[in-house]
């Protein structure tokens, strides 16, 4: 079944309504009208302005028009904090108010958020689970069309409307995202330190990453959004270039699916936080073919050099350019960034100079992108060391907090799995990936979060091919 029906002027996407349609997964969006746009005729049949009087009789005392509050700004804002659990922030910034001494309401308000922030408790940070998607699904009659991806996608992939079941069920269930930097926080020695998180009862923090959102070449034309773009408003969209090449923009991807959820419900992030993306290098990120290969022209790969043959107006430095707008939008929504390696590497079977050789790329082509960053997320889960905390005895690790990585993740199917020693090297936590495989042959170990049942989208060819 087609999901994406496409108009001039409207766009739907995920006909199959659901709950798709409902958070907005792939949403309507009628472009480019905003207001009153009518047909012709209909505006005679309306009452003209010009037929609109005044009452005969004026209101002998007219009341006074309440003046609107000046304090509600102020109000305003410190509910924002608050609905996010910054119960510090929003009692620092009433008392901070000149305000404050003679404002009932003020005062009022500082009351309630004092006896909010009292009934927080503290959440055990190694009981804190990390859940992790790849790019979704957005047209399934192409991911799932019996080509040779097929059998990837039924394995790796999550669909729009599989997402977007699975947050509304954490929302209910008191689910709110945290990031491992709430967890631990480094000093200027790099010596780990375990930070408090402190949420109402029945509050449970997890982490939430996407990992590879490059759009791969490979993913071309089967089903998924092209890129990231920014809106004039500072709105993080995906585009999706349609069959007769148009492109549509919308929810359809993770990032803008969890920024509207989080718009809607602003308790379903914990200080603002969104989630981290697990970015590699070599088809560039975000969508964007900012790898020094295009430039260069070098080592190019059958893919990449077709890319750049059927678009000789290719911009390299505009390119970039743009790919820093999305990432830097992206960083003040929420959203933080992690290394996934540049070249998907192993870093399990790959030697400590392999992966320096790897990083070296990253600082060199990614960096400049996304921004530094201290998190690595393994490719294919493969950790640099055994169960064990790390010690400077590895050198992989040795070099990899000599170049500031402090938080590593890699893949592990328990409820939780978490390092965080006080005083050590790094935090450590382990990911569950919320894929087709595991939904298929391992609904048990998922069942602290959802039941399969509730979640599983039928269009999935079954059975999911065996690992
Ligand atoms: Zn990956």
């Amino acid at each position: 079944m087609n999901k994406r029906i496409c108009g001039r002027g409207l766009l739907l996407c995920g006909i199959a309504l659901g709950m798709a349609l409902q958070l907005g997964g792939c949403k309507v969006e009628v472009l480019p009208f905003h207001d009153k746009v009518f047909p012709s005729g209909e505006q005679s049949s309306g009452v003209r302005a010009s037929e609109i009087r005044p009452p005969a009789t004026p209101t002998p005392t007219p009341e006074p028009t309440p003046t609107p509050l000046p304090v509600q700004p102020v109000l305003d804002e410190a509910g924002r904090m608050a609905a996010q659990y910054d119960y510090d922030g929003a009692l620092q910034y009433l008392k901070g108010q000149t305000e404050y001494q003679d404002s009932q309401e003020i005062q009022t308000a500082v009351t309630k958020y004092q006896n909010m922030k009292d009934v927080c408790q503290e959440y055990p940070l190694e009981q804190i689970t990390h859940i992790f998607f790849h790019t979704l699904v957005c047209d399934n009659a192409k991911a799932f069309d019996g080509d040779s991806d097929e059998g990837g996608y039924n394995q790796v992939m999550t669909t729009i409307p599989e997402f977007n079941r699975i947050l509304n069920i954490l929302y209910q269930k008191g689910y709110v995202l945290v990031s491992p930097h709430d967890m631990m926080s480094v000093d200027g020695n790099g010596v780990m330190h375990r930070e408090k998180i402190m949420l109402p009862p029945g509050k449970i923090p997890f982490v939430l990453s996407q990992d590879d959102v490059s759009y791969y070449h490979y993913m071309d034309g089967d089903g998924f959004a092209s890129r990231l773009v920014v809106t004039d408003t500072g709105e993080v969209k995906c585009e999706y270039i349609e069959d007769d090449g148009t492109v549509s923009v919308g929810n359809y991807d993770l990032v803008p699916i969890v920024d509207e959820f989080v718009k809607l419900h602003p308790d379903f992030s914990y200080h603002g936080r969104k989630g981290i993306l697990a970015m590699t290098g070599y088809n560039g990120v975000l969508g964007y073919r900012t790898d020094i290969a295009y430039k260069t022209g070098e080592n190019l790969q059958e893919n990449q050099r077709e890319f750049l043959d059927s678009h000789p107006d290719f911009d390299f430095d505009a390119e970039v350019a743009q790919a820093a707008r999305v990432a830097d939008a992206m960083k003040k929504n929420g959203w933080e960034f992690a290394s996934h390696t540049w070249g998907h590497r192993n870093a399990a079977t790959s030697s400590a100079e392999e992966l320096q050789a790897d990083n070296e790329k990253w600082e060199a082509y990614v960096a400049p992108v996304l921004g530094k960053t201290d998190m690595i997320v393994f490719a294919f889960g493969a950790d640099i060391g055994g169960w064990e905390p790390y010690s400077m005895d590895n050198p992989k690790f040795a070099y990899f907090k000599s170049r500031g990585y402090h938080y590593y993740m890699n893949v592990d199917s328990s409820q939780y799995w978490v390092q965080a020693q006080e005083g050590g090297l790094f935090l450590r936590q382990g990911r569950r990936n919320l894929d087709g495989y595991r939904m298929y042959y391992n609904p048990e170990l998922l069942e602290d979060l959802f039941d399969v049942s509730e979640v599983w989208d039928s269009d999935r060819p079954t059975p999911v091919p065996p690992m």
